[in-house]
């Protein structure tokens, strides 16, 4: 199975293999749940606006259908690759399991410069691609929903396409659309808004939120902008934020709702209000008591983690530690909220969404948050348990729970045949 082998699929794959090792789990189990359950390669051929046809390398990744249909997001980026992909589907599978949601793990992406593309092109590569990977996904199959470079527009586009090749329209073949094609109130901002609900916990639990704690974010997006909002809005200083060009520093905080309108407007946080400026990984360093990496994976290593000086990490972004330097930050004592549970209020609102589309029965923007917030709240407590009573970090703890819940259900259903 070397065809997955990249770093990133490997420190998935070292994760899962030290957790197995201090749970005793079912070497068979264990076997198994080392690899992807199905993968596919598509070529993705599009006409450029140029008039040039260019084709481009597609994938989507199931790791495992235990518990339920399959969920992942969808990446265009020019770092996508079949390793990477397969590393996220395992993340995915571990996340949905801690959250308790019936669900396996996915991810699809494709390897292109989102940046350098125009609106119509990127249609045509959403969909072409959609028609390319068809026969995986489904309501009942595989739910894909928005990554990096990919939003709620994309969503519609891969919900047409889909439903014009069923013959009447889908919603509950992706989440993360627009409301009035079947999304979720409260969506867009689930995973950012789940993101601080954490972090406030962590402060409560650390007892640090007395006074006003210092955060820095990496990545401007979906996920780190609605994160420094909320971040913003706990009374927290939101001291530093960066996306792809560059990023911003202000010792007396930055506002954030200003800054958001900006980055409406500007498509970038750099220039804004003529604050001084910072490189991306100077923004990882700062001395702060909140960092919220919220961009690429493996952005701290055994090279920098010696230099990180948060009391609080929490992984917005997929993968932002290697194992390495999870260690090193064990060690420096910093309390690290690992992605699957971090960054998991995005499935959380994504499996809503599905089941109001299943049930054609739509809830308050109210509820949805209510109920992210009990089951993202419920998550965080039993990773604090487990990760106190058996003296593990909050990572091992977190994926204890979660994949000790797809390996008893592993057992239970047994090998087929
Ligand atoms: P996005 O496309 O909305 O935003 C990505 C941000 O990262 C942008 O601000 C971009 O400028 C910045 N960026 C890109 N390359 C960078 C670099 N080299 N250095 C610094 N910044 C860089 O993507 P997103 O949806 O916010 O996803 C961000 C991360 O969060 C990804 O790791 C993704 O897997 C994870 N995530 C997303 C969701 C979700 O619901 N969107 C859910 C869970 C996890």
């Amino acid at each position: 199975m070397q065809e997955f082998y990249n770093e990133t699929f490997l420190n998935a794959q070292k994760q899962l293999d030290h957790v197995a090792q201090l749970m005793n789990l079912d070497a068979g189990v264990h076997e198994r749940l080392r690899y992807p359950r199905k993968a596919l390669i598509v070529s993705v051929p599009i006409k450029l606006d140029n008039g040039q046809t260019k084709v481009f390398s597609g994938y989507r990744v199931q790791h495992d259908q235990t518990l339920g249909p399959t969920k992942g997001g969808i990446r265009f980026h020019h770092e996508v690759n079949l390793g990477e992909v397969a590393a996220l589907a395992m993340w995915m599978t571990w996340k949905c399991a801690l959250l308790n949601l019936p669900y396996g793990g996915a991810k699809g992406g494709v390897c292109c410069f989102p940046e350098e593309m125009s609106v119509n092109e990127m249609e045509r590569l959403a969909r072409r691609y959609t028609t390319e990977i068809l026969s995986m996904i489904g309501p009942e199959k595989d739910i894909p929903a928005p990554d990096m470079y990919t939003n709620e527009n994309t969503m519609a586009w891969i919900m047409d396409t889909y439903s014009n090749f069923i013959g009447y329209a889908v919603p509950g073949v992706v989440t993360g659309k627009p409301v009035s094609v079947g999304g979720s109130l409260g969506r867009k901002e689930a995973t950012g808004r789940g993101v601080a609900h954490t972090v406030k916990m962590a402060l409560e639990k650390l007892q640090l939120g007395k006074d006003e704690p210092t955060a820095a974010v990496q990545g401007f997006g979906n996920v780190g902008s609605i994160t420094a909002k909320y971040l913003h809005q706990q009374g927290i200083r939101v001291v530093a934020v960066s996306d792809v060009q560059g990023g911003v520093y202000s010792a007396k905080g930055l506002d954030i709702p200003r800054l958001l309108s900006y980055v409406a407007e500007r498509g970038t946080v750099v220039g804004f209000d003529d604050l001084d400026t910072i490189e991306n990984k100077d923004v990882l360093e700062l001395e702060v008591d909140i960092l919220v990496p919220a961009a690429l994976a493996n952005v701290i290593t055994e090279h920098n983690a010696d230099r990180i000086k948060c009391k609080i990490l929490a992984e917005g972004a997929n993968g932002p530690v290697t194992p390495e330097a999870d260690l090193i930050l064990q060690n420096k004592g910093i309390f690290i909220i690992p992605g699957i549970l971090a960054n998991a209020g995005g499935v959380v609102v994504s499996y809503f969404e599905w089941v109001q589309d299943i049930q054609h029965l739509f809830w308050s923007e109210e509820q949805v948050n209510e109920k992210l917030g009990y089951l993202m709240g419920r998550a965080f407590e039993e990773v604090y348990q487990v990760s106190t009573n058996k003296k593990v970090d909050n990572r091992t703890a977190a994926m204890m729970i979660g994949v000790g819940r797809v390996a008893s259900a592993k057992m239970l259903r047994g090998l087929y045949p």
